[in-house]
Formats: structure tokens, C-alpha cells, sequence
């Protein structure tokens, strides 16, 4: 039966190609979140042709100003299940936003090009070559004639390039969606994610007094004082780049926090000027063993003991964005499933890492959810100009998740 399976997937990639390729052609850019309506419809018939019962999802206006999301279209989730009479729910979520894309593009980011084994346009890595691959599973289950021992319940999410909480946090906050395990965008090949690192973003304003530039002693130069404070902050950083994850990292450089500094910088005015103000921010990225509170405490002290002793100039710092680590809880049943699936596809062990950067995977993980990441790939030039999908990794991904539906209960 999973040779009929596998053998179908492989003889049909039509199906994906076209699939993804009417999906590449609805640009859905956010921001500031376009043609989010028409992409919803689209989905929904291509849901119904699969027999899966849908509903939308329009996530409320308040909801979006809390999260200060304005613009754009209306932010529609729509949900597919399909309904085994089964008890347990394997949840698929799929983002359909994409970043916007650059003059810089060989070919019209917006048309799919299929050429040299990979499909070409902005968000076929990320991700609507996997809202592909999952159609694509569930179509080889149905035209194979293979009912799955779990319920299958997919959701297809607004707003994950703005982070999510208008979109699948949504949702799982509202309980609009259910799960006993989870799958959403991730790694690929044979490398599955079963958590993200922690992010803190700030914005450091070091106010000093202007002056003009012929006559420096009437005025404390910020940009100077900066100059200093980022020496302070340099030591704490050796301190936290020593710090080492114990979890898997496909990456060993991973493994460690990190601290950047000045990202965004901003200060002075004019050259004769001794400037008055100098902004810079901090990205801190924290290893499942940190936590967001001993992060800030951390920053907060080096600034704390560099106020007391420069009185004349002030430093103000604004926490702008803070997420925790997520990690996975450990489901052996279905990670040996998982397992299985991906040695099947790829003929290599899976590997369960922890990934650097944040899906919506996180909004289950925090639930307590079993939860993966896993997502058909290209040459991770996700966000990048010329953006691809390898047609194998879009029938390999359909593989491996068409195996984890048939197997799971
Ligand atoms: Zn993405």
C-alpha cells in the first residue's frame, strides 16, 4: 500500500508544479498583506476538490490593532479537515504570505518559472511549495484509495512574516483549531525542527547635550557615550556567546546565543554638531536554556551601572519585541513515525534539530503540543531575490508527509 503511495507521488508531480505555481501567482506580499481574500478562495476550492470540509476565519479588527497590523486585506485563515472518524487530529499549518521582492529579480518574482528541476518565485520556499506538498499527500491518499487512521486538519495562515499572531496565533489562542500533533514550516531533507531559539529586540537611546561643534565642552556627545556603553556591552556579550545549547543544532555555530548590536543605527545631524542623541538596537537571540526576563535583567544591568557612573548623559532602553525559546514535547510514537517517513524519502536518519529562527510552529509548541517543523526546500534563499523550490523536495516533502498521515493514529 505505501509503494502505491510513494510510486503515485512520483509519477504524478504535475499536480505540484501546477499547484504551486497558481499559488506563486496570487501575490500574497505582506505588508502589507495583499490578495489574502482570492488566495483563501483558491485554496478552498482546491480543499473541496479533495473532499475536506473548510471554514474561514476573519481575524477581528481589534485583534489586529493590538498587534498594530493596518492595511492590506482582510486577514482570512482557513481551515480544511478531513474528518476519518477518527479520534486523534494531525494539524498541518501552512503560512500563504510572502515577503515582498526586490527590482533585483532575473524573472518576474510573481510568475513561476519551472526550469532546471526547480520551480523559480517569490514564496516558493516560503512556503507555497509546502501548501503543495501537502495537497499533493492528501490528494495520493485519496486517489490511492487510503483512509488515514488520524483526522487531518489543515490550516492555511495570514501574517507569519509579521509574526504570526494575527494569523495562526490567532487561531490557537481562540482554540479555532485542534491538535494532538502538529506539523508547520521547518526544515527539509532529512533535518525536522522540534524548536526555536528566543528573540528579544531593543532599541538603546543614549541622550547626551548638543553644541556646536566649535565649542564641544558646552555640549556631551551621545555618539561618544555610545561608543562606551557598546564596550560594556561587548563584555556581557563574550559572556553570552560562551553560553552553549545542549539540544541538536544542524548547524555546531548555532549553538550558542547571540547578541547583535547596531542593526538599526541613528544619530546625528550635521557635521558641526555635537550630537545630542544616538539610537542603536540590539537583536538577542536565546538558546532554549535562556529565558526572555534573565535576557533583559542581563542588558538592564550593564545600563544601570552605566547611568550611575555617566550622570551627565542618559540611556533609555525599549524592549520592542520578546519571544521565549519553544521547544517541542517529546511524543516518541509520533516522532518514530516521523522518523520513519523521512528515512523512507531521503534514505538518511532523521535528524531533530532546534532551528535558529522562528516559524508558527511556536504557537503549538507552547501549547504542549507535539510539534515539528517540516517544509519542502529550495536553496534557502528565503526572503532573497530569485527564490526557488526543488521539484524533488516538493514531491520528497508530499512523500514524507503522505507517509506520516497513513501512519499515525
Ligand atoms: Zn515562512
Amino acid at each position: 500500500m505505501e509503494n502505491k503511495l510513494l510510486k503515485y507521488l512520483g509519477c504524478n508531480k504535475r499536480y505540484v508544479i501546477n499547484l504551486v505555481s497558481k499559488l506563486i501567482e496570487i501575490p500574497t506580499v505582506n505588508p502589507p498583506g495583499e490578495n489574502y481574500e482570492k488566495m483563501a478562495a483558491f485554496l478552498e476550492s482546491e480543499c473541496r476538490k479533495l473532499k475536506l470540509v473548510t471554514r474561514k476565519y476573519i481575524t477581528p479588527k481589534s485583534v489586529l490593532d493590538k498587534h498594530r497590523v493596518n492595511g492590506g486585506s482582510k486577514r482570512v485563515n482557513l481551515v480544511a479537515d478531513l474528518n476519518t472518524g477518527c479520534k486523534k487530529i494531525l494539524h498541518i499549518n501552512s503560512h500563504y504570505d510572502v515577503v515582498p521582492a526586490t527590482d533585483n529579480w532575473k524573472t518576474d518574482p510573481f510568475k513561476a518559472i519551472v526550469k532546471g528541476g526547480r520551480v523559480y518565485g517569490r514564496g516558493s520556499e516560503d512556503m507555497k511549495g509546502n501548501i503543495a506538498s501537502v495537497l499533493f499527500a492528501l490528494k495520493a491518499l485519496k486517489d490511492c484509495g487510503m483512509k488515514p487512521k488520524i483526522n487531518i486538519q489543515l490550516s492555511f495562515t495570514p501574517d507569519e512574516e509579521i509574526g504570526g499572531k494575527t494569523g495562526l496565533g490567532y487561531l490557537v489562542e481562540k482554540m479555532l483549531v485542534k491538535a494532538d500533533y502538529a506539523m508547520s514550516e521547518g526544515y527539509s531533507g532529512n533535518y525536522v525542527s522540534v524548536g526555536n531559539k528566543g528573540v528579544l529586540w531593543a532599541e538603546v537611546e543614549v541622550i547626551g547635550k548638543s553644541a556646536h561643534g566649535s565649542m564641544p565642552y558646552k555640549g556631551v556627545n551621545s555618539f561618544e557615550r555610545m561608543n562606551m556603553l557598546v564596550n560594556e556591552l561587548e563584555r556581557l556579550k563574550n559572556k553570552i556567546l560562551k553560553r552553549k545549547t545542549r539540544h541538536n543544532m544542524r548547524d555546531a555555530i548555532s549553538k550558542n546565543p547571540s547578541f547583535v548590536m547596531g542593526g538599526l543605527l541613528e544619530g546625528g545631524v550635521k557635521v558641526n554638531i555635537v550630537p545630542g542623541i544616538t539610537k542603536f538596537s540590539i537583536d538577542r537571540r536565546l538558546i532554549p536554556e535562556e529565558n526572555i526576563s534573565a535576557a533583559k535583567k542581563e542588558i538592564e544591568a550593564v545600563i544601570g551601572k552605566f547611568n550611575a557612573r555617566y550622570k551627565d548623559s542618559k540611556v533609555n532602553i525599549r524592549f520592542v519585541s520578546q519571544e521565549n525559546p519553544a521547544i517541542s514535547k517529546k511524543d516518541s510514537a509520533f516522532f518514530k513515525i516521523v522518523s520513519r517517513a523521512v528515512e523512507i524519502t531521503t534514505g538518511k536518519y532523521a535528524n531533530f534539530s532546534v532551528m535558529p529562527g522562528a516559524t508558527d510552529m511556536r504557537y503549538f509548541m507552547r501549547e504542549g503540543i507535539p510539534s515539528i517543523g517540516y517544509s519542502a526546500s529550495g536553496g534557502e534563499k528565503w526572503h532573497s531575490d530569485n527564490e526557488f523550490v526543488y521539484i524533488s523536495s516538493l514531491v520528497n516533502t508530499a512523500k514524507v508527509y503522505a507517509l506520516i498521515m497513513s501512519n499515525l493514529s
